[in-house]
């Protein structure tokens, strides 16, 4: 296939997605395996404190709020896979103030609803990490995960990841899901 991906783009049928999940794979493990590689940033560069000063687009934000906002994971266990953080960099859920404990909580339930609204997603995992011996991929600065789940490959974001880089990939799903954000009170 060549020309402009958005072309080239097309609705498959679920049957050819037997070898999908393989290529989708490929497309993802090399980015989890630099990460894993250059292990934990230092404070100074916590991206979670530098994504609010780069714009929506650069920085994979579908959603800013008052005391929290919400970006596309970079290294997603599903596509869509939202962080809901504080802007402060704090640590740990029990650091939270009852704003920001509030504002993570309503952020959360949008993405839920706007990613439901644009994916067909058939559940969620939600959760939070706290310290790196839980899991914490960064974990000096407070994340909530929102990873859609669906019973079967027959969605509209692995059709999307099987046709088009990953820099593609997200850029579009951030849009997607932005878009789609309804505008706060
Ligand atoms: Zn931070």
């Amino acid at each position: 296939m060549t020309g402009a991906p958005d072309e080239e783009l097309r609705v498959q049928s679920s049957e050819e997605f037997a070898a999908a999940p393989d290529a989708f794979q490929r497309l993802w493990t090399p980015h989890r395996m630099v990460y894993i590689q250059q292990g934990e940033p230092e404070t100074h560069e916590c991206p979670f404190c530098r994504a609010p000063e780069r714009s929506d687009e650069d920085a994979l934000i579908v959603a800013r709020g008052r005391t929290a906002y919400a970006l596309l994971n970079l290294y997603p266990y599903n596509s869509g896979h939202l962080l809901v953080c504080p802007y402060r960099h704090i640590a740990t859920y029990d650091q939270a103030t009852p704003e920001e404990v509030a504002e993570i909580g309503e952020l959360t339930q949008t993405a839920m609803r706007v990613i439901r609204a644009v994916s067909r997603c058939d559940g969620f995992n939600l959760g939070m990490n706290q310290g790196r011996i839980a899991g914490a991929g960064i974990s000096e600065h407070l994340h909530q995960h929102v990873v859609p789940r669906w019973a079967s490959d027959s969605n509209f974001f692995p059709i999307i990841a099987g046709t088009k880089a990953l820099p593609q990939l997200l850029g579009e799903v951030r849009r997607t899901i932005a878009e789609a954000w309804p505008a706060t009170a």
